[in-house]
Order: C-alpha cells, then sequence, then structure tokens
C-alpha cells in the first residue's frame, strides 16, 4: 500500500505544480522580495508563510529531502550534504535517489500517471523521472561533469536543453547556471511537458556563503531570482496553463555570518583518534568528524567499543569548555536519536555563532575563516530569524492566506495535496490554512 490508491480519491486542484527553490531565501528577505514586481504578484495573488522551521542539520541536502518526503532525516536517511567517508577532506554528496528511504512526491506522482520534471533538485541522480537534470558535480580528479550527469539523468532531455540554452551557460558558475536551469523549467512549462516541476536555483546561496547572509550582493541576486520568476510566469501564460498551476517558490535555510572555522578532524587527531601518514593521507581512525557548516557529525569506527565512546565524549566536552573553541554543545546518540536524526550518528556538535566546521585538515584547530565564506548553514533549525519561507499561489491556493510558522516536513504533504495526491508516509500535515476550500 503505498498511497496512490487513496490519492485517487482526493480532488486534483492544480494539473500543474511548479515548485521553484531558491537556495538559501529566508525569512529575514520578506522585506526584500515583497517589493520585486514577481514575488509581489505571487504575494497578492496567494498564500504567505512567514516562517518554516527546517531540520538538523539545517543543510540543503537533508532540507530538501525533508521538503520532498515530508519526513525528518531518521526517516528519509539524508543526514547531511556529505556521505561520512574518512580520510576525504572533499567527501562525496548524497547525489542519488537509492539514498532517499522515503517516498518522494515525484515517486507518488509519476505512479498517479502525472509527468515530472526536475532540474538540480537535490539527491535525484538516477531517478525515475520524465526529464532529469541532477546535480552531480565531479569530487575526483578526472571525473567529467557531464558524463555523470547524462549517466544519472534523462539524455535525449538533457541534450535537448543543452542544444537550446547550452550557450547560457559558463562552467557551473551559479548566476549562468540559474539562467540555463530557469530558461530550460519555461521551456517545459511552455511546452506543457510536465505537471510537476520542481527547480532549484543555487546563486543566492553562493552568494551569502561569499559575500555574507544579508550582504548587498544576496539582494542584487534576490531582483536576478525575480526577474527569473517572470520568466516562468510568462512561459505558464504563454502556454494557457497559469490558471490551472499552483506555483510555489520556498527556501530551505537561513546564515549566520562566521569569522572562525573549527578544523574538527584537527581536533580529533590532536585527542589521538585519527593517525595520518608522513603524506598527510589517513592511515588509520577511532573517530571521525563529518562537517555539516553550523554543525558536525562524529562518527565512531567501532560503535560498540563503550570505552571508545566515552573518551571521545570526554574529548568533546573538554573541547567544549575550551573559549576559543567555538563549540556550542556536543550531543549524545540520545539526544539525535530524539532530534530526529536517526540510529547512525555518535555525537553531534553545534558550534558557536560566528564559527563553522570544517573538514580540511589545518594545522591549527580554529582559524580565522577565509575571505570567500563570509556566511554558515548547518545550524540547529529552531535558533531565533533563522528559518526559511514559502509563497504559494495559484490553483488549489487561497489567496491572501498568511500563516506564521510550519515546519518543512509540512510541504511535501501539502503540495501532494495540490495536486490531489497523498503522501501517507508524511510525519508533517497539510497545510489546509494556505490550500482554496475545494482542495
Ligand atoms: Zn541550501
Amino acid at each position: 500500500m503505498d498511497g496512490t490508491d487513496s490519492a485517487l480519491e482526493l480532488k486534483r486542484s492544480a494539473k500543474y505544480l511548479l515548485v521553484v527553490s531558491l537556495d538559501g531565501l529566508s525569512s529575514a528577505d520578506f522585506g526584500t522580495i515583497k517589493e520585486l514586481p514577481h514575488f509581489k504578484e505571487l504575494l497578492q495573488s496567494g498564500a504567505l508563510v512567514r516562517e518554516v522551521k527546517g531540520v538538523y542539520p539545517t543543510q540543503t541536502y537533508p532540507l530538501h529531502a525533508s521538503i520532498i518526503t515530508g519526513t525528518y532525516p531518521q526517516k528519509h536517511g539524508i543526514v547531511a550534504n556529505t556521505l561520512n567517508q574518512p580520510g576525504l577532506e572533499n567527501p562525496e554528496w548524497f547525489w542519488f535517489r537509492k539514498a532517499i528511504k522515503a517516498r518522494p512526491l515525484y515517486d507518488i506522482a509519476r505512479s498517479a500517471g502525472l509527468k515530472v520534471a526536475s532540474l538540480l533538485w537535490p539527491t535525484t541522480g538516477g531517478a525515475a523521472l520524465d526529464y532529469n537534470l541532477p546535480e552531480i558535480p565531479p569530487t575526483r580528479p578526472g571525473q567529467n561533469l557531464l558524463w555523470s550527469v547524462f549517466r544519472y539523468g534523462t539524455p535525449l532531455f538533457l541534450l535537448d536543453i543543452l542544444v537550446r540554452f547550452g550557450w547560457q551557460l559558463r562552467g557551473i558558475e551559479r548566476f549562468y547556471l540559474d539562467n540555463f536551469t530557469s530558461s530550460s523549467a519555461a521551456y517545459l512549462i511552455r511546452t506543457g511537458k510536465c505537471n510537476l516541476l520542481l527547480l532549484h536555483l543555487l546563486d543566492l546561496d553562493a552568494a551569502r556563503h561569499k559575500h555574507g547572509f544579508l550582504s548587498k550582493k544576496a539582494e542584487q541576486v534576490l531582483q536576478d531570482q525575480d526577474r527569473r520568476l517572470g520568466k516562468l510566469l510568462k512561459a505558464s501564460r504563454q502556454a494557457g496553463t497559469y490558471e490551472e498551476t499552483a506555483f510555489i517558490v520556498l527556501g530551505d535555510h537561513a546564515y549566520i555570518d562566521v569569522h572562525h572555522r573549527i578544523n574538527i578532524n584537527t581536533a580529533l587527531r590532536k585527542a589521538g583518534f585519527l593517525r595520518f601518514n608522513r603524506r598527510g593521507r589517513l592511515a588509520d581512525w577511532k573517530a571521525w568528524g563529518n562537517s555539516c557548516g553550523g554543525s558536525s557529525q562524529i562518527y565512531l569506527r567501532d560503535r560498540e567499543d563503550r570505552t571508545l565512546r566515552q573518551s571521545v565524549n570526554n574529548a568533546l566536552l573538554a573541547l567544549k569548555q575550551d573559549p576559543d573553541a567555538g563549540i556550542k554543545a556536543v550531543f549524545d546518540r540520545k539526544q539525535i536519536v530524539k532530534m530526529k536524526l536517526g540510529q547512525g550518528i555518535d555525537f553531534m556538535l553545534e558550534a558557536e555563532p560566528g564559527f563553522y566546521f570544517n573538514g580540511k585538515f589545518g594545522e591549527k584547530v580554529v582559524e580565522a575563516a577565509p575571505g570567500d565564506r563570509k556566511a554558515v548553514h548547518g545550524y540547529l533549525p529552531h535558533l531565533k530569524g533563522y528559518s526559511s519561507l514559502l509563497l504559494a499561489s495559484g490553483a488549489g491556493v487561497k489567496k491572501g492566506a498568511d500563516l506564521q510558522e510550519i515546519n518543512i516536513v509540512d510541504i511535501g504533504p501539502t503540495l501532494a495535496a495540490l495536486l490531489g495526491l497523498a503522501m501517507p508516509s508524511a510525519e508533517g500535515r497539510v497545510v489546509t490554512e494556505i490550500l482554496a476550500k475545494d482542495a
């Protein structure tokens, strides 16, 4: 029983659903976007949720998995951006659909006979979609970006959009990449090719990391994103599908501006839990830190070794005692389970505001943040002012609804409801307050 049968009983209120994730769009942006023409159009004709509370760690991949499955990381399995790969300064990310353990909206939609497209939506490598541009950048020398994208995406569609819009790209520079994916999305809308379209735009996140959370540059990028939204709305009008489309614009996390970084594996090396050879490669490990920006996961090699667990616990608490180390909290396995992050992580460290964790094997445990890293996310989701927002407009949406707060896991079931589908495995609720009565 996967929910498809009960889904058919629901009335479908939107024939088309467009979900635009503006990576890094935050509650704090409301003042800016309400003055921009296309955001304004959506706001005036639709519904607003001012604060969407995230999941821990507040990183792009866990958050997007929570959006699309309506579940917490312990259920969907995307517990960080990156895999736990001891020895690697730049581990691989959760690129592949098969890592998601809960049922995503796109699978539910396809089972109901709907066509689905995804453009750079996280963790869609190898997903069974009608049109798929997965995000799989190379992490090792010799890997080829185009090869991975074609292998794990839908090749004919990718060729089609590359021929049409590839000229807009400059490598994977975010500004141009967002132009390319939004043009491709507009093309899909104009040709009426899909019912559910997931678009993930990246430039706002890049700008905020590099220039700071509320930087001038971030404000400029919001204007670019408004222009891209305009392009999508126009395509929908041209296609004659505007009245039958629900438009959702959402973010995933906010940021905290930073000045120092914590090289967590340097701390673990100094405490004797990691050994490197002369060439700087990892020779042996007992405890490893998987950095999540504002937080860090700690994995034990031997999870049954109680003495090891106790000594790592003591070392982490000692580090927290050091006022210069920038560590705000140490969470143990029990607390991690309570935070719905699952069974697999042994400790979780939360950084003080201004500090963040980093995967590099630096000499010092704490050092000044590099010049191109001004703001970070990944911190606890319930910090004040640290939420994203959501706009909804169009078919099936209640005009004028203004909600203070929802949880990010409420989004998936609400999107499903807009399409007349059910998401029975969701841990969140359908946000009926933003849905039109007949939805
Ligand atoms: Zn993000």
